[in-house]
């Protein structure tokens, strides 16, 4: 699109600027120090997307945003109460099949898939934090590079989208976070975003501080699809999954304006379900 071509025109004067007054070394996005971009090699094809000009990290942050990969409920991402308990490092040395929580065999969430980058914790929390509420919005790309390595246990969808704010929310923080990071995957995937298709109609008293039934019947009927969804199949992007309710209250919705499949997508996952 024009947009497009414009920002890449305008990105590409700023760094030959750069170039001429010297500033164009590469800084990490996330501590903000310079540091030297190792070659590019075949090998490294796996940290690409973290390393990537989009969203550059110097090795020691790298290894900071790496995903969590220890046992988990396949349905909502809980990681198992031993790798809990030992610590990833643990995890990492004994791979689980991944049986489900308790909660989800239960009563089964709406989605039809579920891909979380990490745990709610240390620096990927810190990123998020910066980005909900201190408005850094130049870290959207770093976390929108996380939501694509997650992605790809995910079948490519027909449309993007975030979980939407209460209008008058929005207007008070000015953006929606979730929104932000369902952008920078819409960069860097050239997958069409669709932020129609879902509504929040009803804002829902805030949710810290309830029990997860509350928080459940809280969020029930907050959200409205819309009948273009009919017949899509679809990404959800959220920043942070915590109990799930509002991530299932929004799939159900969806659900009912005809979307073909829904499947979830967040940046981290709270260790713990409350
Ligand atoms: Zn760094
Ligand atoms: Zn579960």
């Amino acid at each position: 699109s024009d947009t497009r071509r414009t920002r890449a025109v305008t990105f590409g004067l700023l760094r030959r600027w750069g170039h001429i007054l010297g500033l164009s070394q590469t800084r990490c996005v996330h501590c903000l120090r310079p540091f030297l971009p190792a070659a590019r090699s075949c090998d490294a094809a796996a940290d690409n997307d973290l390393a990537g000009a989009a969203a550059p990290l110097c090795p020691e942050c790298r290894a900071l945003f790496a995903p969590y990969r220890g046992p988990r409920c396949p349905r909502c991402g809980l990681p198992t109460a031993e790798a809990r308990a030992s610590g990833q490092e643990a995890a990492f040395s004994r791979p689980d099949p991944g049986s489900r929580c308790g909660r989800c065999l239960n009563e089964d969430p709406p989605w039809d898939g579920l891909a979380c980058h990490g745990l709610y914790c240390g620096a990927l929390r810190d990123a998020l934090l910066r980005l909900k509420f201190d408005g850094e919005l130049s870290l959207a790309p770093l976390l929108g590079a996380c939501l694509l390595e997650a992605s790809r246990c995910l079948p490519r969808p027909d449309a993007l989208l975030a979980m939407p704010q209460y209008p008058a929310h929005l207007r008070r923080r000015g953006f929606n976070q979730a929104h932000e990071l369902a952008k920078a995957l819409h960069w860097l995937t050239g997958l069409p975003l669709r932020p129609e298709l879902l509504r929040r109609v009803r804002p829902g008293p805030p949710q810290a501080g309830l029990s997860a039934a509350l928080r459940r019947r809280n969020v029930r009927d907050s959200f409205q699809g819309a009948r273009q969804a009919s017949g899509l199949r679809l990404w959800l992007i959220d920043d942070v999954v915590t109990t799930g309710s509002t991530l299932a209250a929004a799939c159900l919705a969806l659900r009912a304006a005809g979307a073909r499949e829904v499947r979830a997508l967040a940046v981290a996952r709270t260790p713990k379900h409350d």
